[in-house]
């Protein structure tokens, strides 16, 4: 019997390829899995049924012909703001609650082309804004250690996908630390890799010079292999580096002897939960014991400022990437107005959330010409103060380990009404996109009975480091074993 909510790629791959299983089983039985769940969490915005058991067929045929990729046959779940021809993507939003993309976004096309087997579009918050997936337009994502609870944001969809066996594997986006808190609180593994390493051309765009698409996955060795299907130059968008990609699951099992870590005190916040901090010192405990040398004296002076440039930068940089949808060229379009000024002004008036809303304006007056001096341009000072204590930091230490998020799942409303405690949320993951650099989060612990996970950050292209740090952690705990019951 196979258990679908902890079957991990490579072990799937190995069931395909020895012909235990054949791809059109295997989504049938994921298949039969979303029905089974999806009413509790709600992760999925559309289900590709009859889609996923073509490409399953396909998959079976290539096997049988010995054209296998390590996810080949392998169901994996794509979060709603990667195009996907033919196949409704909306972003959770009301204005592109009806578009249906005419072409793929890269990442697909590397998943097609591995032969992968496509299940769904994940909820998101609204065009990824947010923390919580509360701010999807369409409904509310269940955190399956508790359905009381959120399951993190902005990729919820997909890390409840991936925590509750609704797909082996799934893609989310990350601007602040939309992949790597979600995963924290679904106790899955998540990457967001260095900013240029996997293309977006296909990704609907929120804050361009954050955004980076990277793997949710079960384990370690799964999200290696993902992100050797995904990365890789791309001559279509143009902020993808030329950079040879290795084989990422080959350098797991190095080990961590003599590797320098450092935990820079900024990341444990005031307001972080005590039992998150001592979950934390327990991971850091044992990476020490696996061999790494730390170093708990770490200071990263400007990390304090990294919330308050992000909501400069993010926002000023969707109200441009937003202005596209005015009900003309694609999406919902208000019709019934007096001019075109009316129409347009009603279309984003109704297709845009409350969320979605305060980010253009708030954007749109960071960049007026009275107040770019003042925000825009000091934000990016300051974005450049923070990336140069990464730098010098990593002269010194080949990783830095922190906390992903400050506090375990919140319940479902809790902080609706309140955003800077919602942006608060994501203090820890922030300041990795401002620097571009990339960080993993791994299942590190439960506080209360929910998940608390561990960042590990490297230096740009650093990720073989970071798989090998977060591969050792893996094989001495058994966190990632642990499933929720549902
Ligand atoms: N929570 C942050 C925000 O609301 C980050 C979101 C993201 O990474 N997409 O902007």
């Amino acid at each position: 019997m196979i258990d679908y909510s902890t079957l991990t790629i490579h072990e799937a791959h190995k069931l395909l390829v020895s012909k235990q299983i054949s791809s059109v089983e295997l989504t049938k039985g994921y298949l039969q899995r979303i029905r089974q769940v999806e009413p509790k969490v709600r992760a999925l915005v559309t289900v590709t049924e009859e889609m996923a058991l073509q490409q399953a067929q396909q998959a079976d045929a290539r096997i049988a012909a010995g054209e296998v990729c390590p996810l080949t046959g392998i169901p994996v779940i794509i979060k709603d703001n990667m195009c996907t021809k033919g196949v409704r993507t909306t972003c959770s939003s009301k204005i592109l609650e009806n578009f249906v993309p005419p072409y793929d976004a890269m990442v697909v096309t590397k998943l097609n082309t591995a032969g992968a087997v496509i299940m769904g579009k994940a909820n998101m918050d609204e065009f990824a804004m947010g923390s919580s997936t509360e701010n999807s337009a369409l409904f509310v994502t269940h955190n399956p250690w508790d359905l009381a609870r959120v399951p993190g944001g902005s990729s919820g969809g997909s890390a409840v996908g991936v925590a509750a066996g609704e797909a082996v594997c799934a893609l989310g986006s990350d601007t602040g630390g939309s992949i790597r808190q979600p995963a924290s609180f679904c106790s899955v593994v998540g990457l967001k890799p260095t900013y240029g390493l996997v293309s977006r051309y296909g990704l609907v765009a929120f804050a361009s010079s954050l955004d980076q698409i990277g793997p949710l996955t079960r384990d370690v060795t799964d999200c290696a292999l993902v992100l050797n299907t995904i990365a890789g130059h791309d001559s279509r968008d143009s902020t993808s580096v030329p950079y040879p990609v290795p084989d990422y699951a080959a350098c797991l099992s190095a080990g961590i002897k003599g590797m320098r870590i450092g935990v820079p005190k900024e990341y444990f916040v005031s307001g972080m939960q005590p039992e998150v901090a001592a979950a934390l010192d327990t991971a850091i405990a044992r990476l020490e014991k696996l061999g790494a040398v730390i170093d708990r004296d770490v200071s990263l002076p400007s990390t304090p400022h990294a919330l308050s440039v992000y909501y400069i930068i993010a926002p000023s940089e969707a109200s441009a990437n937003l202005a596209r949808y005015d009900g003309v060229k694609y999406g919902y379009s208000y019709k019934e107005g007096a001019s075109m000024w009316e129409d347009m002004e009603k279309t984003r008036q109704f297709g845009f959330g409350p969320e979605v809303k305060r980010r253009i304006m708030l954007g749109t007056y960071a960049l007026s010409a009275g107040y770019y001096d003042a925000y825009y341009l000091k934000a990016q000072k300051v974005r450049t103060l923070i990336r140069r204590e990464f730098d010098a930091a990593f002269t010194k230490y080949d990783a830095l380990v922190t906390p992903t998020s400050p506090t375990v799942p919140f319940k479902i409303g809790e902080k609706v009404a309140d955003p800077i405690q919602m942006y608060l949320s994501d203090v820890c993951t922030l300041p990795i996109n401002i620097a571009g650099v990339p960080a993993i989060s791994i299942p590190a612990g439960f506080a209360n009975n929910l998940p608390v996970g561990m960042q590990i950050i490297g230096k740009p292209f650093a990720e073989e480091t970071l798989f090998k740090i977060a591969y050792a952690y893996e094989q001495a705990t058994e966190w990632h074993k642990r499933k929720p019951e549902i």
